[in-house]
């Protein structure tokens, strides 16, 4: 086992992984710019290196300043978090090179998943079911056209290397289509450097769903059943629930199965989501994401199985400490996303925490760097804190939900927690039928 972790990153991950870590008896340092000297992950390492000036690009994505950190610092291995440096292959590769441990899977398989033409390609070759769409590249506007009519508007212009929800066009007519590819092709140049967009059939009412992979590379792959994710805005995820309200017992076996077979074909290692549509009873893949997710904690309040632990201890080349037939569930989570931004018009609000009362009891966890008199910075994600709910049922869970957001206190700032307050008293959240789109439809 590891005996000294670098976490490339910051915020509430940063801290997810020095806690993993801790009750591992790993030692960890932080990385920070010098705008979160004061932050909590760097305040609870062991050590800390500073890494560079407050623009991500010069500090968390500072490839060589984040190489050097850990050499000093006699670091064996580097976990990535997310966002950042998670899904980079070259980094990861940099990494190895170095004679550190990337905790995450191999370069390969993050290349190939970070081209989402190239990841539908390789879940159709595994038999997946894929969005009906372009196979490949869209090449010219007359090539697009032509798909279009074939599968039927509305469609969906999408980024290659796209991430975030950025680089997304829908055209209901030919008339749109032009622009939408414009528009796309010119968000994700600027968001991604890689202009390349494809096609897909665009769903009206579907729900995300997403399978939790944990594969050990040594032939043992387990899936932890999936979350619930529709709830999202601009394509961007907001809440979170586990178990699907949308799925059975039935349901969820079929698509965890298909899940395993192909994470098994790809010979993948490591933690890993594969992220599905799913409308009128079918599964549609969209994309895999091969690191840890934001909405991990759901996974492990359901399954009592600590997902950071499990990876580190993948990535130190230990065997799955459990096989599927270990894996129930039990009960249902809820995580609200709590951002630092104006609940009604999304406006970003860094600035001081004037006070900060976090809410408690029965089945609560909050994962937040915030403490009173911490200063949110304007640089970064707008993430300052994840409620997650655990409950015997999903109205239990609800119930303590709405309990512990009416108990969370965030002074100084605007925050997304009338948002949640909102949704927990819609009764189409209450009875778990909305789609990916009810949301938008709701605050634009
Ligand atoms: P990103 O990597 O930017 O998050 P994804 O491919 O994971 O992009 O899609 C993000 C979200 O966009 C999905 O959860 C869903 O809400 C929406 N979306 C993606 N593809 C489609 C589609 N074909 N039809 C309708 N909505 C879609």
């Amino acid at each position: 086992m590891f005996e000294k972790i670098l976490i490339a990153n910051r915020g509430e991950i940063a801290l997810r992984i020095h806690r993993a870590c801790r009750e591992m008896g790993i030692s960890t340092v932080a990385v920070h710019s010098t705008a979160d000297a004061d932050a909590m992950h760097v305040r609870l390492a062991d050590e800390s290196v500073c890494i560079g000036p407050p623009s991500a690009r010069d500090s968390y994505l500072n490839m060589p300043a984040i190489l050097s950190a850990a050499t000093i610092t006699g670091a064996d291995a580097i976990h990535p978090g997310l966002g950042f440096l998670a899904e980079n292959a070259a980094f990861a590769e940099m990494v190895e090179e170095h004679g550190f441990t990337f905790i995450g899977p191999s370069p390969d398989h993050i290349r190939m998943m970070g081209d989402k033409i190239q990841a539908k390609k390789a879940a159709q070759q595994t038999g997946l079911p894929c969005v009906p769409g372009s196979d490949g590249p869209v090449q010219g506007d007359a090539d697009a056209l032509a798909l279009a009519r074939q599968i039927g508007y509305p469609v969906l212009v999408k980024a290659a290397g796209g991430g975030g929800g950025r680089g997304m066009q829908v055209a209901h007519s030919a008339d749109e289509l032009h622009r939408a590819i414009a528009t796309a092709r010119s968000e994700a140049k600027a968001a991604f450097g890689n202009d390349t967009v494809y096609l897909e059939k665009y769903l009206d009412h579907p729900r995300h769903i997403e399978i939790q992979i944990v594969a050990d590379g040594l032939g043992n792959v387990v899936h932890l059943g999936e979350r619930d994710c529709s709830l999202q805005r601009r394509h961007q995820k907001v809440l979170e629930e586990a178990p699907s309200p949308a799925l059975n017992v039935a349901a969820r076996e079929r698509i965890g199965q298909r899940a395993v077979m192909a994470i098994r074909q790809l010979g993948y290692r490591s933690l890993g989501t594969l992220e599905f549509l799913y409308q009128d009873g079918e599964f549609y893949f969209i994309e895999m994401n091969t690191r840890l997710q934001v909405e991990h904690p759901i996974t492990e309040e359901i399954t009592g199985i600590d997902l950071v632990r499990e990876q580190i201890r993948i990535a130190s080349g230990a065997k799955l400490a459990f096989v599927q037939a270990d894996v129930s569930i039990d009960g249902h989570a809820i995580e609200c996303r709590i951002n630092a931004e104006h609940p009604e018009t999304f406006r970003p609000s860094p600035g001081t925490i004037t006070n900060y009362h976090p809410p408690g009891g029965p089945g609560v966890r909050i994962d937040s760097p915030l403490y009173a008199g911490y200063k949110v910075p304007p640089y970064y994600d707008s993430l300052i804190a994840k409620l997650i709910v655990h409950g015997r049922t999903r109205n239990e869970c609800m119930m303590r939900l709405r309990r512990a957001l009416s108990e969370c206190v965030i002074d100084g700032i605007d925050t997304t927690i009338a948002l949640h307050q909102r949704v927990l008293a819609d009764p189409a959240f209450i009875d778990g039928t909305y789609d990916i789109h009810w949301l938008e439809g709701r605050v634009g």
